[in-house]
């Protein structure tokens, strides 16, 4: 399947939310799509369950009235998916609560789908059939932070831009910085192994977490993992769930790795003509001896207004690139970077903090992007750094192909790209132009055949698990089928997703 999303409904900072669309449960015995979840729709085993919940839990905690349901949906809601109203909310406090929860859900074969935000992109935890909400806004505590032991143990409806605010203080950091970060909660960014723009150097959430606390469906509770730096006892499963997108538990509190706050940073803008350009221009970077801390590709956003402050410097370019480097050596290696952009042919200036930072607001608000109705052919793929100068060259390519404009946000010291082939909607239009279906098949058929990943960060959910097969291949999916088997026997949680 396409991601294909009308360009008005894009995700910014300014735009809002769209509200849940809601059907009305079915009232049917129901199996999986993929035949293998189990969970029912029974109307008794509804009741008994709500009865039980509420009995263990109480009102505050176990959200039965249509009303503040429909609320708490709305300010939940997954961007891009329609999705049914949950017959309850829950919003346990604890681990225990979790527990309690699922327990009596398992045992009533009731879907769960689990939500931090609802930042998430792709149906992740859209809710396609009667099931509940299970929401960690009251899993809110940061536990600790450990100056000496550079950790912090925070628990997962925390919001990840919270955890910097409490670790500052000791000098420290949590390096994983997912665009979203001051809205996603910490769960969330585990259960999709969020990235960020600095992760080629500090890496994705996965090498920031150290231990887990997980509720099993069937209630049990247990630890990943240890606050140290080294652990190799057992099977690594705070990797495994890390990245597992509510499938495989419910994550309810997370010890997370803490650096030294980098002393130091220097910043250059480069403005570029045209995608060969960037090509040169990222090889050339590549190339050098330095590990920037994050390098964002960003096209020119159609009004030229919002690159005034960059003055005449701006002028005709259709590319934008933000360059950081950060710790004690950061201007040394801001210099080397500089004169090898410049070798190539591209402006590449020193930017002031104010000039970062516009740069910066305009990417994270999705400035790139037209306004009005319209098509988009969109992905997240990465590739390997070796291949991605030669891909961006090609994403050029089909989209002239496709008489499509072409709109690049990307990671690219890490190879992730979000593109958007984007064609006019005319009001006549249903379906996505086949053209867009045909400049996106040949951007993945690419990413396969060049060692890439069909998505390098929002995760596979609804919308690209047709397409997972074609990357891990039938043994490996069979292998991922059996371990959900295996911790989740009859498939309550977030069920008819990818496995
Ligand atoms: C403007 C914008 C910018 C973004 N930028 C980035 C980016 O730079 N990098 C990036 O990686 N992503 C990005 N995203 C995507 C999104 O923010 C991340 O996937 C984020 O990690 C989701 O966190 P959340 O709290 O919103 O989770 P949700 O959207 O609520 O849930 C996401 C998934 O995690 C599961 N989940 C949530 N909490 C738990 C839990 N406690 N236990 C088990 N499962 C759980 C859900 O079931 C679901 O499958 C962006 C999204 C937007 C809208």
């Amino acid at each position: 399947m396409t991601s294909v999303v009308p360009v008005d409904a894009i995700p910014t900072a300014e735009a809002s939310v769209p509200s849940a669309s809601v059907a009305p449960a079915p009232r049917v015995q129901g199996m999986d799509a993929a035949g293998e979840a189990e969970t029912i729709v029974d109307s008794d085993a509804r009741s008994e369950f709500l009865d039980a919940a509420l009995h263990a839990l109480g009102s505050r905690v176990v959200v039965t009235e249509v009303e503040r349901i429909r609320e708490l949906l709305a300010s939940h809601h997954h961007a891009f998916s329609r999705e049914q109203e949950p017959f309850a909310v829950l919003l346990p406090g604890s681990a225990h609560e979790v527990s309690i929860i699922l327990r009596l859900a398992n045992e009533r074969r009731i879907a769960v789908f689990t939500r931090g935000t609802g930042t998430g992109l792709g149906g992740l935890s859209t809710i396609d059939r009667p099931g509940v909400l299970l929401l960690t806004d009251r899993l809110n505590r940061i536990r600790c932070i450990n100056p000496l032991g550079h950790y912090a143990v925070v628990e997962a409806g925390v919001v990840n831009a919270r955890i910097n605010e409490a670790a500052a203080q000791y000098g420290l950091w949590y390096a994983p910085d997912p665009v979203s970060r001051d809205r996603s909660t910490i769960g969330g960014n585990v259960a999709t192994n969020a990235g960020g723009i600095n992760c080629a150097k500090y890496g994705v959430t996965r090498d920031s977490v150290l231990s887990l606390t997980v509720v099993l469906p069937d209630g049990r509770i247990i630890e990943t993992g240890r606050p140290t730096m080294k652990n190799v006892a057992g099977f690594d499963l705070t990797s495994l769930f890390t990245g597992s997108e509510g499938l495989l538990g419910v994550v309810v509190a997370v010890t997370v790795r803490l650096l030294p706050i980098p002393q130091g940073s220097s910043r250059i803008v480069v403005f570029a003509s045209g995608l060969d350009r960037v090509g040169d221009a990222l090889d050339a970077a590549l190339a050098a001896p330095v590990r920037p801390a994050s390098m964002e590709l960003m096209s020119a956003p159609p009004d030229a207004a919002d690159l005034d402050i960059f003055g005449e410097t701006a002028q005709g370019a259709r590319w934008l690139i933000e360059i950081t480097t950060d710790g004690s050596a950061a201007i040394r290696e801001a210099d080397v970077l500089q004169e090898a952009l410049r070798k190539t042919g591209v402006t590449a200036i020193r930017a002031t903090d104010a000039q970062s930072e516009e740069f910066l607001g305009l990417r994270k608000a999705g400035k790139a992007f037209p306004r009005g109705k319209a098509w988009m052919a969109g992905s997240d793929v990465a590739v390997p750094l070796d291949h991605l100068s030669d891909f961006l060259r090609n994403l050029g390519r089909w989209a002239n192909d496709a008489h499509a404009r072409l709109t690049v946000l990307a990671h690219l010291a890490d190879g992730n790209t979000h593109t958007g082939f984007i064609l006019p909607k005319r009001s006549s239009d249903e379906t996505m132009p086949p053209a867009l279906v045909e400049a996106n098949r040949r951007l993945f058929d690419y990413v396969l055949a060049n060692g890439g990943t069909i998505t390098g960060e929002h995760g596979i959910g609804l919308e690209l698990k047709d397409r997972l097969p074609g990357q891990v291949g039938e043994d490996n999916l069979a292998l991922q089928r059996a371990i959900k088997r295996t911790i989740d026997p009859h498939g309550i949680l977030n069920p008819g997703k990818w496995v």
